[in-house]
Order: C-alpha cells, then sequence, then structure tokens
C-alpha cells in the first residue's frame, strides 16, 4: 500500500523541521496522526484480504481525486463487486467515542478529556454523494454504500452510535456478507466501473509547502534521530555525535530533497542543501551520481529520480 504524497511530505518534514520552528509540534503531531491512518488502513486490508468474496472484487486502497468543483476526495478504500460498492472510512481512535446525530457532532472521552473529531460518518456521506453522482454521469446503475470501520480494538463504541454504519474491524466480513444477502441481484459492468475510476485516481500533491530555511539541510544522522547534520568528506558523511559513517546518506538526502522541492536540483541548489562549498567537488559528486543532466551551463539542472532512496553506493563506484 502507498502512502499519499502529502503523507511522504510531512514524514520528511517531521524529521528535518528545525525544532524552534513555530510549527514543529504541529508538524509531528500530523505526522502521528498520518502514521495512525495508514496503520488503521493496512489494518483493513489485512481483513478484506482474509475474506472470502462470493464474486468478482477490485479494491481501490487510498483513493485519492479532485470533483468538479476543485475540491479534493481522499478515500481509504473503494470496494467495488458487480452487486454493489463500499466505501471505507478507517479510524484508528482510541477512548470512548460518542454520537450526537441531530447535531452531526462526533466526540470521544478519552483519559477524562473530551474531545471533538470531524464526523467520520459525514465525510464518509460525502464521498458517498460524489461517487453516486459520478455513477449517474456514467451512466451506471449500483448501490453505493459506505462504513466507518474503527481499527483500534481497544476503542469503546457507545450505544449512541449503534443505529449508524460504524463498528469494529472485526465486523467487516458481517457486513459485506449482509450486502450480498441483501442486495439485489442486479449485475453491473464491474470492470466499467474500475476502468472508470482508474480514469478519475489522481495523485494530489502535498498540501502544504514550506520554504527551505526552516529546515535542517545536509545529510542527517539516522542513528542520531536525524537531530545531527553530518560532514562530508572523500565520499563519506561521518555524523561528529556518534561517529556513524555513512556512504548512502546521499541517497536519502536526495530523497528528502525530491520530497519537499520537486524532482529538479542545479549544482548551487545541491551545494547549498548539502553544505558543500566547493563548486567542483559538488559537480563530481553529481557526475558520479549519474543523475540525467539537462539545460546548459546556468540553466544546468540534474533529475532527482523517483527510486533515488533505493540507489546504492555502488553507483558511485
Ligand atoms: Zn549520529
Amino acid at each position: 500500500m502507498q502512502k499519499s504524497k502529502h503523507h511522504l511530505y510531512i514524514e520528511v518534514l517531521a524529521k528535518r523541521i528545525l525544532p524552534d520552528d513555530m510549527e514543529a509540534s504541529v508538524i509531528q503531531q500530523e505526522f502521528q496522526r498520518l502514521e495512525a491512518g495508514f496503520a488503521g488502513e493496512n489494518r483493513l486490508k489485512q481483513a478484506l484480504s482474509d475474506y472470502y468474496f462470493k464474486t468478482d472484487h477490485h479494491i481501490f486502497y487510498n483513493f485519492e481525486c479532485m470533483n468538479d468543483n476543485g475540491f479534493s476526495h481522499q478515500i481509504d478504500a473503494i470496494l467495488v463487486t458487480p452487486l454493489f460498492i463500499v466505501i471505507f472510512e478507517v479510524k484508528l481512535l482510541s477512548g470512548v467515542l460518542f454520537y450526537k446525530p441531530a447535531q452531526h457532532e462526533f466526540y470521544r472521552i478519552h483519559n477524562e478529556k473530551r474531545e471533538n473529531f470531524r464526523n467520520p460518518l459525514d465525510q464518509v456521506y460525502r464521498h458517498q454523494l460524489f461517487l453516486e453522482q459520478c455513477l449517474r454521469k456514467w451512466q451506471i446503475t449500483i448501490p453505493v454504500y459506505f462504513a466507518v470501520v474503527i481499527a483500534n480494538q481497544h476503542a469503546i463504541l457507545d450505544e449512541s452510535l449503534e443505529k449508524f454504519p460504524i463498528f469494529h474491524i472485526s465486523g467487516v466480513p458481517n457486513f459485506i456478507e449482509n450486502l450480498y444477502r441483501n442486495t439485489a441481484n442486479s449485475n453491473a459492468n464491474m470492470s466499467l466501473i474500475v476502468a472508470k475510476l482508474n480514469q478519475l485516481y489522481q495523485v494530489l500533491p502535498p498540501r502544504r509547502s514550506i520554504s527551505l530555511n526552516r529546515v535542517r539541510k545536509g545529510a542527517l544522522c539516522r542513528q542520531c534521530d536525524y537531530e545531527i547534520v553530518m560532514n562530508y568528506h572523500y565520499g563519506t558523511f561521518t555524523c561528529k555525535v556518534c561517529g556513524a559513517k555513512s556512504r548512502n546518506a546521499i541517497f536519502e538526502t536526495l530523497y528528502h530533497y525530491r520530497v519537499l522541492m520537486g524532482d529538479k536540483i542545479s549544482n548551487r541548489q545541491f551545494r547549498d542543501f548539502f553544505g558543500i562549498h566547493s563548486l567542483q567537488s559538488a559537480s563530481k559528486i553529481l557526475v558520479r551520481l549519474g543523475l540525467k543532466r539537462h539545460g546548459t551551463k546556468k540553466g544546468t539542472y540534474y533529475i532527482i529520480p523517483e527510486d533515488i532512496s533505493e540507489w546504492k553506493r555502488k553507483r558511485l563506484r
């Protein structure tokens, strides 16, 4: 399963944001939230992989797209069968969860503290309305259902939630069984729906950006929790605090640069980010790395490929 672009962005930012930055703790919290969400989605994936479907089926995880009004949809999972579609929203919440339906208020009590949440039922209802509208446009008739799935087995769902499609992840098989049992035997063209959804799918960009003077630059020491900038000397990065040496740190650092700033990097940007002063050694490194070069003279830049973090030092010989 793939993390969203936004998730990857916040992941890198959480490692690099300067500790005294105004938003440092907000970003760390958002990263924790995204990680929890991702863990929850993985649990749903496990539950669905273990289920014996009665028909063909196709599942989209982390489905992203834009609607005609210019707003985005991030849907945790869409299950497509010839009989019905289900939209899943996964929550990894702890504590006791409550709902006041007339007010559309969703809250939890955890450690004696009451906290309001964005209502997941409304969230997923919005996806349902959107998908139903798409299907009408595509002239496909098929019912669309939704469910909010709680991926934390220690969470307690209050009785106020009883009448709503919100339940623990262990309830997923039963929920799907009931749909198979109770949905009229229509026979929609499943492969057409999957093809249309694939057309609609779009990788959305990160929902924020940051200027480079708010982040730690350079190759950061993994062993020191990315808190220490490593020094470069003859092809090796060394941490002055723990003494760790790395010849591969350059690839992770280029990957971080790509996530934060995009895939183009000039010699000057490279020197600035890596803290290498000499133009010539920077050129030498860039050439040896084997990054694709574009433009001429002052307009020269290099392309950082998507799989850069999997590159190994042997590329440098
Ligand atoms: Zn270190």
